[in-house]
């Protein structure tokens, strides 16, 4: 069991947000600590990917209440790249295509500036190779992805495993994934499952979005949130998420509101 004493990674409190004129998150509470995995869970359009994206800062989404604390430090005034150099990693739902830009020169450009900001030295050309290639390995990743183009013609499942590499270079202190599992076959699920599990560390902290119990047949959380409305309805242990696959989400929508009447 982890002891409640681990040092907070992130908490977030009574968030508030909206993107164009719509509100999309209505006071979500979480909080994270070191060595701990959490999932969550909701039906889509619940606002899971909102939070994920106003956790990496995003600049449609515009936080009107509540507070986000990284390490004790607030975290909605910095930048997306200073959030990324102080060790919070965006998993993205749909990994973007950067054609043009090399895949490898793009890792090696976003693990120095991480490298930098935690007080390790920055990579050459050939360590960088090393580095990556050592890595390419927790991914089952062929090498020719680096040669290419960030992303541009990899198939949904290389596209993941791809974020997980870079994941795995950057060493973040929090990752968060955004339904990671989606698009993947199971073959592919489970060497993206298993990356995320290598990487896991007591001192690091994992948010899982998706809104499907198989990826959690992989990755064992400690936590599983429901979100409804913008808002987390349930917290509870691995039980839950298997709760849901069997009563689905209304279920919690009417438990809740019976919990609320009581
Ligand atoms: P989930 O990831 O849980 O499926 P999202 O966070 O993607 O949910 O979406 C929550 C709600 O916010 C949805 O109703 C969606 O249509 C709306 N939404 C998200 N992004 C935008 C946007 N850029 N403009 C307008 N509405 C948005
Ligand atoms: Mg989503």
């Amino acid at each position: 069991m982890i002891s409640s004493e681990a040092p907070l990674i992130l908490e977030i409190s009574d968030l508030h947000a909206r993107v164009e004129d719509q509100v999309i998150l209505n006071g979500v509470n979480l909080v994270l600590r070191a060595g701990e995995v959490h999932a969550l869970m909701g039906r889509n359009g619940s606002g899971k990917s909102t939070l994920a994206k106003v956790l990496a800062g995003h600049p449609s989404y515009v936080v009107t209440a509540g507070s986000v604390r990284f390490k004790g430090e607030d975290l909605l005034n910095l930048t997306p790249e200073e959030r990324s150099r102080i060790g919070v990693f965006l998993g993205f739902q749909y990994p973007v295509e950067i054609p043009g830009v090399s895949n490898l020169e793009f890792l090696r450009v976003a693990t120095n500036a991480r490298r930098q900001q935690s007080g390790r030295s920055e990579l050459d050309t050939f360590e960088f190779e090393d580095f990556v290639h050592e890595r390419l390995k927790v991914v089952q990743m062929d090498p020719a992805f680096l040669e290419r183009s960030v992303n541009e013609g990899f198939s949904g499942g290389e596209k993941k495993r791809n974020e997980i590499l870079q994941m795995a270079l950057l060493e973040p202190l929090i990752s968060i994934l955004d339904e990671t599992d989606s698009g993947l076959d199971i073959d592919a699920l489970r060497i993206v499952a298993s990356g995320v599990n290598q990487l896991a560390t007591p001192e690091t902290a994992t948010l899982l979005i998706t809104h499907y119990q198989r990826l959690l047949n992989e990755i064992k959380p400690d936590f599983v949130h429901v979100m409804s409305n913008g808002r987390i309805l349930r917290t509870g242990g691995s039980e839950l998420a298997l709760k849901l696959e069997q009563s689905g989400y209304e279920w919690v929508d009417e438990s809740f509101a019976n919990q609320e009447a009581d």
